[in-house]
């Protein structure tokens, strides 16, 4: 019989956890709403009980401490969201369960995941996963890892050019208002326009000014990382008619000064929703659970 892995991916609002060995075989899977991180943790170690796993995969949100030397490693740090700062996600885990548990943020895990998953990823060495949601995030896996450094990157907050003239929206980010994630997460496209950001029409000029600032991180990240693949997910891009808009403005900023097929072509392999659809959390979750027992 194959190996069960366990994952959970923690959310702001939902915690979801899953048991089976990939992609085609969820055996078991639960979500519940994110209370205090008690109650919450506890409902995912009971589920996780239930099952003969091999190892599991935490992949809550973040800011995380990942520095598996430091004496808050496996914990969330500074968090806006009640109840959260400073909880120790770990710690339980590691005293109800004597199995390998790997612990990353939720969008290195969905990286992972696209990378691990999907063979046309597998064969890359290099891919950039951003969410674009509530808030922004970016997964970075180089060598087929996904980078930590310092802390974790947090290229949702990179800065953008901001033309107040023709977008006088102040941003949303409580720690830089316009910022990447301060002009473009959904609450910001919901504030700017009077109205929640699903509720808009696909030709609503929002998309144009949002396709702009995606296009404008999408191009700093290639011109830093050069990676082989950009993936774009969240609830934002649920909008496809996001990606043509994007890949063709990437196209125009980048003046065809990176010389590579893939970016001078259409992009259309290049620039992608996320090959394993919304389930890329959780999957990667469970990919760095079978991750875990390998290294
Ligand atoms: P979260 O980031 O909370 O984990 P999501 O990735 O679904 O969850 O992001 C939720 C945000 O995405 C909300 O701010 C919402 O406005 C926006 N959003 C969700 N669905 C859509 C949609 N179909 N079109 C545009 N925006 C959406
Ligand atoms: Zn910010």
């Amino acid at each position: 019989m194959e190996k069960l892995y366990g994952g959970m991916e923690g959310g702001g609002t939902k915690f979801v956890c899953a048991v089976g060995t990939g992609p085609d075989e969820i055996i078991d899977q639960t979500r519940f709403a994110t209370t205090s991180p008690e109650e919450t943790l506890e409902q995912a170690i009971a589920f996780f009980k239930k099952h003969d796993i091999q190892a599991i995969g935490l992949a809550p949100f973040g800011p995380l401490d990942l520095n598996p030397a430091s004496p808050t490693y496996g914990h969330i740090s500074a968090t806006p969201k009640p109840g959260w700062s400073n909880a120790d996600i770990l710690g339980p885990f590691r005293r109800q369960f004597n199995l390998p548990l790997a612990f990353d943020l939720d969008v290195n895990a969905a990286a992972f995941g696209e990378y691990h998953w999907l063979p046309e990823n597998r064969s890359l060495d290099s891919l950039v996963y951003f969410t674009i949601g509530t808030g922004i995030g970016a997964g970075i896996l180089i060598n087929g890892q996904v980078v930590h450094g310092l802390t974790h990157p947090e290229a949702g907050h990179m800065r953008l050019p901001h033309d107040r003239q023709k977008d006088p929206f102040p941003g949303s980010c409580p720690f830089h208002a316009d910022c990447f994630e301060g002009l473009a997460n959904g609450p910001a496209i919901g504030q700017r326009w009077g109205q929640p950001a699903d509720t808009l029409p696909p030709d609503h000029p929002a998309w144009d000014l949002e396709a702009n600032y995606i296009a404008l991180a999408v191009a700093n990240v290639i011109y830093t990382l050069s990676p082989q693949r950009i993936v774009l997910g969240g609830g934002v891009m649920e909008q496809l008619q996001l990606f043509p808009l994007i890949r063709r403005k990437v196209h125009e900023i980048l003046n065809d000064y990176i010389v590579s097929p893939t970016v001078t072509g259409s992009m259309q392999a290049y620039i992608v929703p996320p090959g394993l659809g919304k389930r890329s959390g959780i999957l990667g979750a469970m990919a760095l659970a079978k991750n875990s027992i390998r290294s």
